[in-house]
């Protein structure tokens, strides 16, 4: 095999020559401690640069098994590698010469806790890291000998400081595993406890700022407290007996006055899909998988959706158990998030009222009086939330400031005071006895089982001009997918970009291999998901990326949901 001293005389062979000499150094170089596989190198020094893999034997990473087993202790550990790789790369590559040259770059996680392909620990201690190099250059030309510090010197040294378990406190390395494994357990206990989300004692759920993920720090934090009659026990595998408050299944309202913490807890309950790195604030706050955030998001395009539940004949005698539209309203967008998230597997429906339509969520007692039934098309949410719950399984929960009409249909009430919880369950029943709505349910029939939706796969289609693929993320709120671009922006449970580009090739991957004119949505999501699950985040691409991460079949399906250009067989 060849060897980093091989390595090192090609570079200094090359050194001077044409940009396009680089591409001799392809290929799998035996370094002292792991094999340095260069996998594409770039073509020019502006272009995207080259992607390298280091792959280290377990001997070497010395890493314990008692953090790389089982697979929820590996993940995390791997998520804590990557996050030194890329600290380590910041401080020690430099610029070396023009575009991107000598910069080591990798996609490292934020604060949630994802399998991701940037960093893999195997079972036995094994590391293989995927990262980014640009290749120096000067102008145009090879700088050889700065490559060779680059390859030979920079990055074995990344590679030691991020990778190797001496570079540890092994107490750091064993609390991101057992943290992470005891987040999985905690998910896995809501189901057998009736659960759909639980929030630790302790947490903290308030955020940096609106784009700063980060846990809030200071005095004004108010760390979480449940309330009595919610709060329950769960004893985890690490950590031992946890408390916390336990949101049951059914529906929960969240009521309080402005500002005191209703979103921030809604928005935790959100991010509870996924699991998040020590010191975070919310390791322990987790909520079932199938947990889907629902918006207003007017401007939408909807493809064949069945909304007739809330969305009976529009103007004009329009049919809405087919409804597609170019251009949605808040109450039309709402109403098709909410069928979109059933149809995909929703468990728990998440609303926030400041980003909900009002008119989907409430018509009450004055308007039903002014604006007669035959008149309004929308039936609105309160009226088809119980049933929601009791025929289809779906729970939801709901931040509402506004509407005390939904008094009438809770199974709990919260109330946040000073960003504490208190149970009002059952001041909320005597205050719904007490003030009658007068409101009349307004259901013309039951929402039954929608249609199964068929979609065509020549309407999803990656490719532009000559390229059979086109597909790029923009930044965290959109996909470039072929000749069209997929606004993200208001699915708030996309949490990073290489989340992003793995749904991005998840699209591709369910057009080539699932699309078959005959298979639902649900049963492409399936067999997407079981793909991922038999071959891991690699069955999305063959080139070895390293900024792929893990996703939830509910946001492949928004997704898919937001293409332009989808075309739908509804039987
Ligand atoms: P609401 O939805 O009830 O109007 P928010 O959830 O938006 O309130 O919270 C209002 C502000 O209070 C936000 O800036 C948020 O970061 C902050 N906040 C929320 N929870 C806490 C907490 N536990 N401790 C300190 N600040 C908090
Ligand atoms: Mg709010």
């Amino acid at each position: 095999m060849k060897e980093k001293d091989d390595l090192r005389r090609i570079l200094n062979r090359i050194d001077g020559r044409g940009y396009k000499a680089y591409k001799d150094i392809r290929g799998r170089w035996a370094f002292p401690d792991f094999a340095l596989i260069i996998d594409h190198v770039q073509g020019d020094p502006f272009a995207a640069p080259s992607r390298l893999r280091a792959v280290v034997p377990s001997g070497v990473t010395g890493l314990p098994r008692r953090v790389s087993a089982p697979e929820p202790r590996a993940v995390g550990v791997a998520c804590l590698l990557a996050r030194r790789f890329r600290r380590e790369a910041d401080r020690l590559g430099k610029s070396r010469g023009s575009g991107k040259s000598g910069r080591i770059g990798i996609a490292a996680p934020g604060q949630e806790v994802l399998e991701q392909t940037a960093v893999r620990v195997e079972e036995d201690g094994a590391v293989e890291v995927r990262f980014t190099a640009g290749l120096p250059a000067r102008g145009r030309k090879v700088m050889g000998r700065q490559a060779e510090e680059l390859l030979c010197e920079t990055v074995p040294e990344v590679v030691a400081t991020s990778v190797f378990a001496s570079a540890y406190d092994e107490e750091e390395l064993v609390r991101h595993a057992l943290v992470n494994e005891d987040a999985e357990a905690l998910r896995a206990s809501l189901e057998p406890l009736g659960l759909v989300a639980f929030v630790a004692d302790g947490s903290v759920l308030p955020r940096r700022t609106g784009v700063d993920d980060r846990p809030l720090e200071g005095p004004q934090v108010v760390p979480f407290e449940s309330p009595d009659p919610l709060r329950v026990e769960v004893e985890l595998p690490n950590a031992g007996v946890v408390t916390g408050m336990g949101i049951p299944r059914g529906i929960t309202l969240v009521v309080g006055g402005g500002y005191h913490g209703k979103s921030t807890l809604l928005r935790g309950v959100e991010q509870g899909v996924y699991n998040h790195r020590p010191g975070d604030g919310r390791e322990q706050v987790v909520s079932d998988p199938a947990a889907v955030k629902i918006r207003a998001e007017d401007g939408r395009a909807v493809t064949g959706v069945d909304i007739s539940p809330f969305i009976g004949d529009l103007p004009g005698g329009v049919s809405t158990r087919d409804f597609s539209t170019e251009n949605a309203s808040g109450s039309t967008s709402q109403a098709a998030g909410t069928m979109e998230a059933v149809e995909a597997g929703a468990r728990v429906l998440l609303v926030d009222e400041d980003t909900a339509a009002t008119n989907f969520m409430i018509r009450d007692r004055r308007m039903q009086a002014l604006v007669p039934r035959e008149r309004e098309p929308i039936t609105p949410f309160i009226d088809r939330i119980r049933e929601l719950h009791r025929e289809h399984g779906v729970s939801s929960i709901l931040v509402l400031g506004g509407s005390g009409d939904y008094l009438d249909v809770a199974d709990t009430v919260l109330a946040m005071t000073d960003y504490t919880p208190s149970d009002v369950t059952e001041t909320a029943q005597t205050v719904a006895r007490d003030f009658p709505t007068g409101r009349v349910a307004e259901t013309p029939g039951p929402v039954g089982s929608p249609p199964r939706r068929i979609p065509a796969a020549r309407s999803v289609d990656p490719s532009k001009g000559k390229r059979s693929v086109n597909v790029k993320v923009r930044d965290e709120d959109g996909i470039l997918f072929g000749a069209e671009e997929i606004d993200l922006q208001a699915v708030d449970q996309i949490v990073s970009r290489p989340q992003l580009r793995a749904v991005s090739e998840a699209l591709v991957l369910a057009r080539r291999r699932f699309m078959d004119g005959k298979a639902s949505i649900p049963e492409i999501l399936d067999r997407v998901m079981e793909a991922l699950d038999r071959e891991g985040l690699d069955v999305l691409s063959d080139r070895k990326p390293g900024d792929l991460a893990r996703f939830r079949r509910h946001e492949l399906a928004a997704a898919l949901n937001r293409l332009r250009a989808l075309e739908i067989r509804s039987d």
